[in-house]
């Protein structure tokens, strides 16, 4: 099994088709979709996370390609470091899929999950003690 995290881009004659619908009974994937910003007559966005047999994966991304789906690999992954965090909450209200978030209300402690972040970098800047990391 294999999991990846891949950015979608559909050009507006494609974003009423079915298209990722086919990923589960063509390929026999599983999808988390992370992020998703699909407006009529122009272009769409998507960020899935693919979970299936890795040759499987290879061929649902071909798949996709074939069908004027522009695909992009997130190679990136962000890191928190917590030794330098100072808990200001800065990164919270920015984040787009709330990765960051307040974990505890009483003690306004922020987490991070990994799982859904999509290395978009908009947290990167704002934090001020530059605790918030890429890793290529
Ligand atoms: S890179 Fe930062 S702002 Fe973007 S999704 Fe990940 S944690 Fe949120
Ligand atoms: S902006 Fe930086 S210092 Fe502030 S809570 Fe987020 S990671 Fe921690």
């Amino acid at each position: 099994m294999s999991a990846k995290k891949i950015v979608l881009t559909f050009p507006k004659d494609k974003i009423d088709k079915p298209i990722v619908y086919k990923l589960i009974k063509e390929f026999d994937l599983s999808f988390n979709i992370l992020k998703a910003s699909i407006t009529p007559d122009q272009e769409g966005h998507m960020v899935l996370e693919l979970d299936g047999d890795k040759a499987e994966i290879d061929k649902a991304i071909k798949h996709l390609k074939d069908e004027g789906v522009n695909v992009e690999f997130l190679s990136k992954e962000i890191k928190v470091n917590w030794d330098k965090c100072t808990q200001c909450g800065a990164c919270v209200s920015i984040c787009p899929t709330e990765a960051l978030y307040i974990k505890d209300r009483q003690t306004m402690e922020v987490a991070f999950d990994p799982e859904k972040c999509i290395a978009c970098e908009l947290c990167i800047r704002p934090c001020p003690p530059r605790a918030i990391e890429v890793h290529f």
